[in-house]
């Protein structure tokens, strides 16, 4: 029998939800605040490497992969296009993380995501690089696009989603009664009554678009910061990781500190034409929280994205809609119990 899911939230968790029920041809709506901060603002940056240790990132496989399947599908679905290969290169900092980069480059789990050496490889930074095939989502579009769709299928609510308009016993919004109901908050789930203590923390990020005038199209570099081709002479320069500061506005120091990062990448002029921030939602293990509510058996989080939302999201988003369907468990290890031993 269809189940009626009511999902809350529009950014990358909650969309992607959507998408994955849509394939399922189940019912649900979608509500959101049209406050986004996060998910509008991301670079869409997707690749299978933690960078700072050379690693892979969790769960990179799958994840990865199936990511690329699931945009590469909704775009399209959507007829539309948000999707760009892309190669990421990494400058090294150090001689031992060359080092290190050359050891991976023959172990045969890092094989499928990472470029094999070439030459042009070491006229890169002070100590050469090494490249990870990846592809970024123009994520004003995924969203923008995602939304419009479930708008002229008159899915979409607007609205803000408190205690005194949802009823989490009954699982009844505006007179509706749903099956299943989604908290895909963001930073602000700490907001809401029903998962208040699941540690999601704010992590300021800042933006520019600048223009360099750098040939190059596909290829985005990273080093102390990261330099993304959007097209002609404009890139992404970012971003920043703040803690104590939770508003979503730019500032003048997160400017000054973007461009003194973007000089480990280039000591050309970069003329700003943009500058934006975000607040993506955190947890203190960096791992994401896909789980029921104790009490409340069909109320569930999507949350803890943290800076991989977009790699991330289509795998998390399809093993919930297993477990409202099908009635799958979801892990363990993303119950968010975790945080209290
Ligand atoms: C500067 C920056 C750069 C980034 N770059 C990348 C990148 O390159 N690659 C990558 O993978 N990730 C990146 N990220 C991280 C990514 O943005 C997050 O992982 C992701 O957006 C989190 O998505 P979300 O859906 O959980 O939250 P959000 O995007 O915050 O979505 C939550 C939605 O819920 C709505 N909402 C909240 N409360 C309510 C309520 N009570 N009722 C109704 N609606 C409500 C909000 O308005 C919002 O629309 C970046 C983030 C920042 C800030």
């Amino acid at each position: 029998m269809q189940k009626k899911t009511l999902i809350i939230g529009g950014g990358v968790a909650g969309i992607c939800l959507a998408h994955q029920l849509t394939q399922r041809n189940e019912a649900f709506n979608l509500v959101d605040d049209g406050k986004n901060v996060s998910s509008v603002v991301a670079a869409g940056i997707v690749h299978a490497m933690s960078f700072r240790r050379t690693l892979l990132s969790w769960n990179a496989m799958p994840f990865y992969k199936e990511s690329e399947t699931f945009y590469k599908g909704v775009e399209s679905t959507l007829n539309t296009n948000f999707f760009h290969p892309l190669i990421v290169r990494r400058l090294f900092s150090s001689p031992e993380e060359a080092l290190i980069w050359k050891q991976r480059l023959n172990d045969s789990a890092f094989q499928p995501f990472l470029r094999e050496y070439s030459a042009e490889d070491e006229r890169f930074g002070p100590y050469g690089s090494g490249c990870v095939d990846g592809f970024w989502i123009d994520s004003k579009v995924f969203i923008s696009e995602s939304l419009h769709d479930l708008s002229k299928r008159k899915l979409l609510l607007s609205d803000t989603v408190t205690a005194d308009n949802f009823n989490p016993n009954t699982l009844e919004y505006k007179g509706i009664m749903y099956d299943a109901v989604v908290l895909a908050l963001g930073y602000k789930s700490k907001e809401t009554p029903w998962f208040f203590n699941v540690p999601v923390n704010p992590t300021k990020g800042q933006l520019l678009t600048v223009n360099w005038n750098n040939p190059v199209e596909n290829t985005s570099l990273h080093r102390k910061a990261f330099a993304l081709p959007i097209g002609g002479n404009a890139f992404k320069i970012g971003s920043t990781y703040e803690w104590n500061d939770t508003s979503p506005d730019p500032t003048e120091e997160g400017r000054e500190r973007i461009l003194n990062n973007a000089t480990s990448i280039t000591t050309d002029p970069l003329e700003v034409i943009d500058h934006t921030a975000g607040i993506r939602p955190t947890t203190p293990d960096r791992r994401p929280v896909l789980a029921r509510h104790q009490t409340y058996k069909q109320l569930f989080i999507f949350n803890g994205l943290g800076s991989k939302g977009y790699m991330l999201a289509p795998s998390l988003a399809k093993q919930l809609s297993e477990a409202i369907i099908d009635n799958k468990p979801l892990a363990e290890e993303l119950n968010p119990s975790r945080f209290n031993s």
